[in-house]
């Protein structure tokens, strides 16, 4: 059997519920030291780039507006279309491409879960 099915295996064996969170597909995936990332890159950047935004906004004030729904959904746009342009076998994406878009829209989904959380609790958005 090749390295590659038996990263495949490995990943698929790991739980079954975390599946449909992510592909982990280990060409779409960053390792280190041949351990390989328990998301793949652009979940990485999802990741990294909403925990940034819970950081900054514990620190500093953000004014949640109409403006800044809207550039919430402008920031998800380049990991919708990159993700979508592959799904369709449109183009090839790449790790880092998959990071940084997954960076930018991890950061746009963060402002959403904020704005929600205050619409939802607070009803103090607008
Ligand atoms: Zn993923």
């Amino acid at each position: 059997m090749s390295e590659k099915r038996d990263i495949t295996q490995h990943l698929k064996n790991q739980g079954q519920l975390s599946r449909f969170f992510c592909h982990r597909m280990p060409e779409r995936t960053f390792k280190i030291n041949g351990t390989y990332f328990p998301v793949c890159s652009r979940c990485t950047g999802f990741y990294i780039g909403a925990f940034s935004y819970f950081i900054y906004v514990y620190f500093y004030y953000v004014d949640y507006n109409l403006m800044t729904i809207i550039s919430s959904f402008l920031l998800l746009i380049p990991s919708f279309i990159d993700g979508i342009t592959q799904f369709f076998n449109l183009r090839e994406s790449n790790n880092i491409l998959r990071l940084f878009t997954g960076l930018l829209g991890g950061v746009g989904l963060a402002i959403l879960i904020k704005a929600f959380k205050l619409f939802i609790f607070l009803n103090s958005i607008f």
